[in-house]
């Protein structure tokens, strides 16, 4: 059983000619709606990509609309169990407003929504999916103080816990000692341990001041190049696939859904990240979050071709 806390969100993506000025009015096309939100993106691609034997916990909030509702019904269509993401009175759904210029920028205004209502009390109340994972997944979208406190209950039932620190903030040493895993990108990396990472070298000095902390694993994304890992004295960058990528959005939270599920499938580490890889790879040929994110069949007949 894989459990996963986290953010949801609805993205409404507009492209326009440029980004509007105060006071214009301007005219956009393909207007549409995406699903995201990283804890969301991660729990539906562990969801694609786990077969019949693990079970995908999604701890969230979503608030009293239909969007959060519809959201919620396709997460059940995807296999994660929804029994614990929680609808907040009085609330909307978390979403952004995204502009993307002709000039292929973006420009983003979110609203956490009932994101920010994920608090301890939340926590508490879902406390039994979080002591009956194997393994719990969080990222940073939603308040610092229920994060800790799932870490603290999976600490403390023997449950493995993993962090995407994103997107990064400082954090607590009571967190981090907590921590099994961690699992940023290099921006994150150079944030939480102000080593600048930019190649071996450096991706092992600031993976040791995650290791001093007290975190076993530390494996820092690397985008078209890979990852690097470290693990008991082990370090080494596993390279990516090579791949027309089209939309980055949701690489990283497709990498740790897969990666997880491929854990828990017992492959061994190395094996792992390369069934990842693949997801993650074809996630970057496709448009948009949820949408982007393959199934297990589809990885696996990338991995035998
Ligand atoms: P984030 O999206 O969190 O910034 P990264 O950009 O580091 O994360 O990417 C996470 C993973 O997604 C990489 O380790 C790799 O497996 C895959 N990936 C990202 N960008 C590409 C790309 N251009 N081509 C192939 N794989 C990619």
């Amino acid at each position: 059983t894989l459990t996963i806390l986290g953010s949801i969100n609805a993205d409404h993506v507009i492209s326009v000619p440029h980004f509007a000025k105060p006071g214009e009015t301007l005219t956009g096309h393909h207007y549409h709606i995406a699903y995201g939100g990283k804890g969301a993106n991660q729990a539906v691609a562990a969801a694609r990509l786990s077969d019949e034997h693990t079970q995908v916990n999604f701890i969230g909030c979503i608030g009293d609309d239909d969007l959060g509702r519809t959201m919620k019904n396709a997460f059940e269509q995807d296999g994660i169990n929804t029994q614990f993401i929680h609808q907040i009175a009085h609330q909307t759904t978390g979403i952004a407003m995204i502009q993307v210029a002709a000039s292929g920028e973006n420009s983003i205004v979110i609203s956490a929504g009932a994101n920010g209502c994920l608090d301890e009390n939340i926590v508490e109340q879902s406390r039994s999916q979080i002591e009956q994972a194997d393994l719990l997944l969080m990222q940073l979208e939603t308040p610092l103080p229920a994060v800790i406190k799932a870490a603290q209950i999976a600490k403390n039932n023997g449950v493995k816990v993993v962090l995407n620190p994103a997107p990064a903030q400082k954090l607590p040493d009571e967190l981090l000692a907590n921590l099994n895993m961690i699992t940023p990108n290099e921006t994150e990396a150079e944030i939480l341990t102000g080593v600048k990472v930019t190649d071996l070298e450096s991706a092992v000095k600031s993976a040791e001041i995650f290791h001093q902390k007290g975190i076993e694993t530390v494996l820092i994304t690397l985008g078209s190049k890979g990852v690097f890992v470290s693990h008991q004295g082990q370090q080494e960058i596993v390279a990516g696939f090579k791949v027309n990528a089209v939309d980055t959005t949701a690489a990283g939270d497709t990498f740790n859904g897969a990666f997880l599920i491929a854990l828990l499938d017992g492959k061994p580490l190395q094996d792992a990240i390369r069934f990842a890889h693949v997801a993650a790879a074809i996630s970057v040929t496709r448009e948009g979050a949820q949408p982007s994110i393959p199934t297990r069949a589809e990885t696996l007949d990338f991995l035998k071709s």
